[in-house]
């Protein structure tokens, strides 16, 4: 899943992209409101965590215009300040939950992980599933045939991908771009580093084999039809 920062202190805006990539979420930042709003409506993101006071725009013009262009994807504020009045107005301008600075990390994550449970009460499912193998997605939990399998942030964001686009071939280039958030040139062997780890996790001691290399286009996580 794929969470928006709008965050000018460099300070808690590294803090919040690490600790949200250390948890799973691919993270980006943005050190301003003009550049927050333009990945706000520009790319596909799971939620916003939103700073109120950011130079250029603030966060309460931020949202009013990710609200007036339609999209609907949870906002969480944080501000500096406690005032009973920016509350309301935050709610008014439909943020989602608000977070008060200084906040510990925990926090902001249970705040994260209830808000994107409620953004999808509205369908989508909670658990990805293929087979034997369950990925939770707010829990952040992997298991197959029952037991748990521990897979480090990067592993759990690349099988997530697999999982949303179960049977189709993916190529590097997206896997890099979705996973990684960049292009890298194709002499890299990252993701093929990181491919062989996550198979040797979740596919070398049990049946069927789910990942398959697909030579010179991808890979693909699939049942394999039988032989
Ligand atoms: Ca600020």
């Amino acid at each position: 899943m794929k969470i928006l920062i709008v965050e000018d202190e460099q300070k808690t805006g590294d803090y919040l992209k690490q600790g949200l990539s250390e948890a799973g979420f691919v993270a980006d930042l943005a050190r301003d409101g003009i550049d927050g709003l333009h990945l706000a409506l520009t790319d596909d993101y799971d939620l916003v965590v939103l700073d109120v006071m950011l130079p250029k725009l603030d966060g309460w013009q931020v949202l009013r215009e990710i609200r007036h262009q339609g999209k609907q994807l949870p906002v969480l504020f944080l501000t500096a300040r406690d005032q009973v009045e920016d509350r309301v107005k935050g709610l008014e301008f439909g943020a989602d939950d608000y977070l008060v600075k200084p906040f510990a990390f925990s926090e902001l994550l249970a705040r994260v992980r209830a808000l994107l449970r409620r953004g999808r009460a509205s369908g989508e499912p909670e658990l990805l599933q293929i087979a034997d193998l369950e990925l939770d997605l707010l829990r952040r939990r992997v298991t197959r045939a029952g037991k748990r399998i521990d897979l480090t942030a990067k592993e759990f964001a690349l099988l997530e991908l697999l999982l949303r686009r179960q049977g189709e071939v993916l190529p590097r280039s997206l896997i890099a771009s979705q996973v990684w958030d960049m292009n890298f040139d194709s002499d890299t062997n990252v993701i093929e580093v990181a491919v062989r780890r996550l198979r040797a996790k979740i596919d070398d001691s049990f049946e069927p084999k789910l990942i398959r290399t697909v030579r010179g286009m991808g890979y693909v996580l699939e049942i394999p039809a039988p032989a």
